[in-house]
């Protein structure tokens, strides 16, 4: 019998630690497949999509530059994707190409064990408004949280998300500066720029000075795995959440779109930590 087979297209895709997790998952639930990096250039998505089908392959996760790209190869998309306008996930239903985003979803599960509110009663700030902004949001507000507010250095950007989601939340754009001087009015800070990222480690898009000590402060970058506004943010006594998470559930649930089965999301958590070199922080 052969594998089946699953994988990530996108460019590029050597760093993705998305093979190491799903591997892991398929053996540990003696499912047989085997999950590879596709490198994908633009100018060969739409070959790729096709080989997709052509070659059997059973579901693949779509990374940077192509979430949106893809959507008018595929056969069908889900309610969320439509939503967010980005696919994160694609499964081959016999042929048929559906699309799927679980970036979203796979925030709030990773945060939600932090929460000691239910999110109706949460007041949260997003800082960034690029992609993975636009899929917090949108499931934010889905979600029914009580305020989701918007700090980007282009505001244009920020009201977009808002103007192109459909969920009644209470929001407000602000810009960085304001962000800064309003950090008491928020539960939860969540940092979905690219600002810290590896190689540039030692930048933050805000001061935290003046933080009420207790607030989740929560950044969606996972390496470094504590970023320096994390740092930050524990030196003022926040409680943080790293970027491990988001990146864990919602691999977690695309696992589940292919194969019905939700898989053991601490064991993919402990092979990211090892692979990055940090320790749980959250
Ligand atoms: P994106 O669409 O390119 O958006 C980038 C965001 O960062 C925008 O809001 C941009 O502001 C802001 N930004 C970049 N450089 C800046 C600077 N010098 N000063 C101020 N703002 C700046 O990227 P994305 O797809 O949303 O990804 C953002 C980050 O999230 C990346 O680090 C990515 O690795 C991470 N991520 C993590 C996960 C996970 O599973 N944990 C999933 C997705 C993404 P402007 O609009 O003003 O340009």
């Amino acid at each position: 019998m052969t594998a089946d087979v699953y994988g990530i297209i996108g460019c590029p895709v050597g760093h993705s630690m998305s093979p190491e997790i799903h591997n892991l998952a398929f053996q540990d639930l003696l499912i047989d497949a085997v999950y590879h990096r596709f490198h994908v250039e633009k100018r060969d998505l739409e070959a790729a999509v096709k080989g997709i089908r052509a070659l059997g392959i059973k579901g693949v996760n779509v990374t940077i530059p192509h979430k949106e790209d893809v959507i008018p190869f595929l056969d069908a998309i889900d309610e969320t994707a439509a939503r967010m306008g980005a696919v994160n996930t694609i499964v081959n239903e016999d042929g048929r190409l559906k699309g799927y985003n679980t970036d979203g979803q796979g925030y709030i599960e990773s945060v939600l064990p932090y929460l000691d509110k239910e999110l109706s009663e949460i007041s949260c700030l997003i800082i960034g408004a690029g992609g993975a902004a636009r899929g917090i949001y949108s499931a934010m507000a889905h979600a029914e949280t009580g305020r989701v507010d918007l700090a980007n250095r282009t505001p244009s950007r920020a009201y977009a998300i808002l103007e192109s989601c459909s969920a009644p939340v209470s929001s407000k754009v602000i810009t960085l500066d304001q962000a800064q001087c309003s950090l008491t009015d928020y539960d939860l800070i969540i940092q979905t720029t690219s600002i810290g990222m590896s190689p540039k480690e030692q930048a933050k898009p805000i001061s935290l000075a003046g933080i009420v000590p207790g607030t989740i402060v929560s950044d969606i970058i996972y390496n470094p795995v504590k970023t320096v506004f994390l740092q930050e943010a524990e030196k003022h006594g926040c409680r943080i959440v790293s970027g491990v998470g988001m990146f864990i559930y919602q691999a977690a649930l695309s696992f589940r779109h292919w194969t019905g089965k939700m898989p053991d999301v601490k064991a993919m958590e402990a092979v990211v930590l090892q692979k990055l070199g940090g320790s749980k922080i959250c």
